[in-house]
């Protein structure tokens, strides 16, 4: 095992939005976790944890700022406004990359188990470059939560997105592996679907997770169809694909009507003109269907890729 511990500086990013109520005793049992490591020279003196506070409206910032006057081992970043959970992992990890060799991403509310990162930790040092944590109990999530993660991520196998079950985005990557992460641009960040495609040994902790004690979920309805949605169209072209069916489907329809208005015709039951209209109404409108469905494809790819927009935009930083 390796015990190089001028090395291995642990970065653990923590996104919050409007956490005042769960972030200080958050940081006090984080920095407890980093503070054994540190004493079990697993990682190095100079890891810190790395709270991001994502345009939080409450006082998530004040606390943070409090907490690294009064700790080497705290420190933050403050964005300028709500960017969102994904963007702010990608917001900590930027900004911290400089300062640290292997980085931990997990929740403000601590509903994942921190023993899990010893576990995460035990496994960088034994030479793997991703640790996943995974959730092997859901009884904490509401009935509804489960149901829409199983289908979500039956869904996302289906359409061929490789994804590590049950795991979110408590997780361990290396530094070179987050130097890849930081080479994909995309703007709809999907990480759990990211860290997979991008390889290096990986392998998996499991842990209970718990129920969120202080404060409230910061993921209503909206906000978990939006990642699933951004999931599904940042991976895949499924939904394109149907609307090609549509298309082929529309256009066999008229097949349908040319047969059965040409039936009407010969019996002699129709008005002039009719035939010809009802069939070239099906028919045009299956071939526009698979027409713009093709190139809705391009145009949309392009559109997401032309606008690099900044992901994040850090107002205050305090890194050193
Ligand atoms: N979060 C964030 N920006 C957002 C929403 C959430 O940084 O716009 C953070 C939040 O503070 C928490 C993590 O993302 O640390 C996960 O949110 P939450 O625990 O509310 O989600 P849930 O566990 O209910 O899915
Ligand atoms: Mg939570």
């Amino acid at each position: 095992m390796l015990t190089t511990n001028k090395k291995n500086r642990l970065i653990i990013v923590v996104p919050a939005y409007n956490e005042e109520e769960a972030l200080g005793k958050s940081l006090d049992v984080l920095q407890n976790v980093l503070l054994t490591l540190i004493k079990q020279q697993k990682v190095s003196n100079e890891s810190k944890l790395v709270v991001v506070n994502d345009g939080s409206k409450d006082k998530t910032w004040q606390i943070i700022e409090d907490a690294s006057k009064q700790s080497d081992y705290i420190s933050g970043i403050n964005f300028s406004r709500n960017f969102g959970h994904q963007n702010a992992i990608i917001g900590g990890l930027t900004a911290s990359r400089p300062y640290g060799d292997v980085f931990i991403t997990i929740d403000a509310d601590l509903q994942d188990d921190v023993k899990a990162i010893y576990e995460m930790v035990d496994n960088y040092l034994d030479g793997y470059d991703v640790v996943y944590g995974a959730r092997n109990d859901r009884e904490t999530d509401s009935r509804f939560k489960r149901w829409t993660a199983d289908t979500f991520y039956k869904l996302m196998n289906k359409i061929g997105v490789e994804l590590v079950p049950e795991s979110a985005d408590f997780r361990l990557t290396s530094g070179r592996v987050v130097d890849e992460l930081l080479d994909y641009p995309e703007q709809n960040l999907f990480l759990r679907g990211i860290l997979p495609s991008i390889g290096f040994p990986s392998t998996v902790v499991y842990y209970k997770r718990k129920e969120r004690e202080l404060g409230e979920s910061k993921y209503p309805l909206r906000k978990m169809l939006a990642l699933a949605w951004d999931g599904i169209t940042s991976f895949s072209i499924a939904p394109m694909h149907l609307v090609l069916f549509m298309g082929i489907l529309t256009t066999f329809v008229s097949f349908v009507m040319l047969f059965y208005t040409a039936i009407q015709y010969l019996n002699g039951h129709v008005i002039q003109g009719w035939s010809s209209l009802m069939v070239s109404i099906w028919f045009i409108g299956g071939i526009q269907l698979i027409a713009l469905s093709i190139i809705g494809e391009y145009i949309g790819k392009v559109f997401k890729e032309t606008k690099k927009r900044p992901r994040f935009i850090i107002q205050d930083n305090l890194l050193k």
